[in-house]
């Protein structure tokens, strides 16, 4: 059995004692085990600060994307390898694997070929210059410079690739090194990901390192120049922010939490119409892909009233064609859930969601999988709940079930009542509106855009290429109000504002722009 390894100051670490076990969530044998015990938090940060920060500073945005380049053809040239250790350890579907790996290929590249755009220059310019005095002469200007610190990545089980390296490339972009520390259960994914940086030669030491399992003293051991990336929970997002060293030094955090994201149908949808298809098809996706484990996907579906009855007896009709079972049984279309207490959690969440539903698909119990061994594996049937009306169904709006399990809510189809009815879910990281009526739109926007970190427009003009609602891209901000943790990641450029320090440059405008370049 492979014992994980941390990437510590510069070299592979590994524990001897303290283990906690990883499992193949379809077997239920042990594949590994991860341990940090003996590891000195205080010099990796040390180490990650001075010779990471160092190396990164002394590249221009250009050089930083160039070695970004570098990881993007890593991981590109790794991708089958990395596929199938994420079958193995995550229990995805390889389909399901490809969302996680090619997500980290493609932010890999992405910032690779922004950085592109950027210049020969060692800081970014923020905005636009302007005039402080009575004339030019005396300038204004906010540049961004690396905060002189080390960025903490702690990610989510549910994307031990993806997770970390849409953290990381604008962490490296911004000139900031990172200390990657993926959920424990899935470290083996991210162990080979890690590997695959390292023997690759693109990064200089000290740029990143690998905690393969708990944190330790780690945040007790951080300052103020320093970052922690955080997704998860809400309940270890809060423990996180409540670190008193943390609370103390005012270290930069960033909550991306969980979420009871939203689909809503307009009144102006017909069954059989384009966009009814198109709601169809998202949601189904949203329900069974990576086994309903996703931060975006879909849990409330909401639909006016006098069609809620035939969008679910087509919805049944697509999930009753899903086989649920271990993913290298060729016949299987989804996955078991990753642990033991992931499906522990779905069941108790489904026995709460049902004092306000009935289940219209599933049975809310383990079931066994295709390709499995009986009684073994962490299996879960997709499910349907509906609920009698939206307004009454209070647990639906509270509860995130984070496994294949969404619940159609049948509303009065008014967009005001949309609005209200999203924020119940006390802000998500999505929410999809499925409408030709762009009246509709405008209409649910000024009050239901607030409890949304994006809105993903469903409609006859995008369905051809749409990629479904669940889809974080690069260029668009990533992250939500409220419960989903009030964080942003990814959106272009702006994802590095979390990584660098604004700084207000007033002078003259000449050294200014000699030294920084004009905007
Ligand atoms: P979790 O239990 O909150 O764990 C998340 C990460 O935090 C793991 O790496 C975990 O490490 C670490 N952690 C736990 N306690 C910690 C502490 N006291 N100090 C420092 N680190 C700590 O969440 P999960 O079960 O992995 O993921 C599922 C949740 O994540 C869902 O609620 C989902 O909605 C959310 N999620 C959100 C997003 C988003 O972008 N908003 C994306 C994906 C998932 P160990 O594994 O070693 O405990």
């Amino acid at each position: 059995m492979k014992t994980l390894k941390s990437h510590v100051c510069g070299d592979w670490y590994e524990a001897s004692s303290d283990f906690s076990p990883l499992y193949n969530p379809s077997t239920e044998e042990q594949i590994a085990q991860a341990s940090t015990s003996g590891i000195d938090f205080k010099e990796m940060l040390n180490f990650a600060r001075s010779k990471g920060g160092n190396a990164l500073r002394n590249m221009t945005c250009k050089e930083r994307g160039e070695l970004l380049g570098g990881l993007y053809k890593a991981f590109y040239g790794a991708r089958d390898l990395l596929i199938s250790i994420s079958v193995e350890n995550t229990g995805t579907t390889r389909r399901d694997a490809k969302f996680d790996v090619d997500g980290a290929i493609s932010v890999f590249q992405y910032y690779s070929a922004l950085a592109s755009e950027l210049g020969d220059g060692r800081f970014l310019l923020d905005g636009e210059g302007t005039k402080l005095g009575r004339s030019a002469r005396f300038w204004g200007q906010h540049v961004r410079v690396p905060l002189d610190g080390a960025a903490v990545l702690i990610n989510a089980f549910n994307f031990p690739l993806w997770g970390f390296a849409e953290k990381m490339a604008p962490a490296i972009l911004g000139g900031m090194p990172v200390i990657i520390k993926p959920a424990t259960s899935m470290a083996l994914v991210t162990e080979v990901g890690f590997e695959t940086m390292v023997s690759s030669g693109a990064l200089p030491e000290g740029v990143a390192s690998l905690v393969s399992g708990s944190t330790g003293n780690l945040l007790d051991e951080m300052g103020s120049q320093d970052v922690v990336a955080f997704t998860g929970s809400s309940g270890t997002g809060r423990k996180i922010r409540s670190n008193e060293n943390l609370r103390k030094a005012n270290t930069r955090v960033n909550i991306e939490a969980d979420s009871v994201n939203a689909a809503v149908m307009g009144p102006d949808v017909e069954p059989g119409s384009v966009t009814w298809n198109l709601f169809l098809q998202d949601v189904r996706r949203e329900i069974i892909q990576k086994t309903g484990q996703k931060c975006t996907a879909v849990r409330r579906i909401f639909v006016p009233t006098e069609k809620a009855d035939a969008l679910q007896t087509e919805l049944v009709a697509m999930l009753t064609e899903v086989v649920t079972g271990n993913p290298m049984d060729p016949s299987v279309t989804m996955g078991p859930l990753a642990t033991a207490d992931q499906l522990a959690d779905t069941v108790e969440g489904v026995k709460e969601l049902l004092a306000d539903t009935r289940m219209a698909h599933g049975t809310g119990e383990r079931i066994d999988g295709v390709g499995a061994e009986s009684g073994k594996g962490y299996f879960f049937g997709p499910t349907l709940l509906r609920a009698a009306d939206a307004e009454g169904a209070t647990a639906v709006h509270e509860r995130e079930v984070f496994g294949p399990v969404a619940t159609v809510l049948p509303f009065d189809g008014s967009a005001p009542s949309a609005a209200e009815l999203v924020g119940r879910g006390g802000g998500s990281l999505v929410s999809s509106l499925y409408t030709d009526d762009e009246s509709y739109v405008g209409a649910f926007i000024s009050k239901g855009g607030s409890y949304s970190g994006r809105l993903y427009l469903g409609s006859e003009k995008m369905a051809e290429q749409a990629f479904g609602s669940g889809v974080a891209v690069p260029q668009c901000m990533h992250g939500g109000p409220g419960r989903a943790g009030g964080g942003e990641e990814l959106g272009a450029l702006g994802a590095l504002n979390l990584y660098t320090q604004r700084v207000a440059l007033q002078g003259g405008r000449r050294m200014i722009e000699s030294l920084f370049g004009s905007s």
